[in-house]
């Protein structure tokens, strides 16, 4: 019976942690804004130029370089380049956004794992009053 009580007690003090998790995600969240109208992903590659002299046929590439992962019209993935002019506005726009995303899926992690450990707490205590009746005195100490 004992063994039982610490289960409950672990949970309760697991959902005291996540919650408390929760709540720092959350406000990180709020933090953040979201730019909805950016479509794709910023990432950085090295390229090659395709001069056949060049040295990055070597292996020294050029780059980073800004680019857009998105899809074409007929769902095939595509790298759009991101040109001089546009990449001190849209880089820190698609960095907010990968922020964002990243923020955003700690949360949802985050109430999920709560979500299970309450469903646990609640079967943990369902079986512990549903042994109530027929156990010895001891095990009703609360
Ligand atoms: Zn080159």
């Amino acid at each position: 019976m004992r063994k039982e009580q610490a289960d409950v007690k672990e949970l309760e003090n697991s959902i005291k942690d996540l919650e408390l998790q929760l709540g720092k995600a959350e406000s990180v969240l709020s933090g953040i804004k979201y730019h909805p109208e950016l479509k794709g992903t910023l990432v950085m590659k090295y390229v090659k130029c395709g001069r056949p002299s060049c040295e990055c046929q070597q292996g020294k590439l050029h780059g980073k370089y800004a680019y857009i992962k998105t899809k074409d019209e007929e769902g095939r993935q595509i790298f759009k380049y991101i040109k001089g002019k546009d990449k001190e506005t849209l880089i820190p726009l698609y960095e907010e956004n990968k922020r964002y995303k990243k923020a955003l899926a700690s949360v949802n992690k985050l109430k999920k794992a709560l979500s299970h450990y309450k469903n646990l707490l609640r079967k943990e205590k369902k079986n512990q009053n549903g042994k109530k009746g027929q156990t010895c005195g001891q095990a009703q100490k609360d």
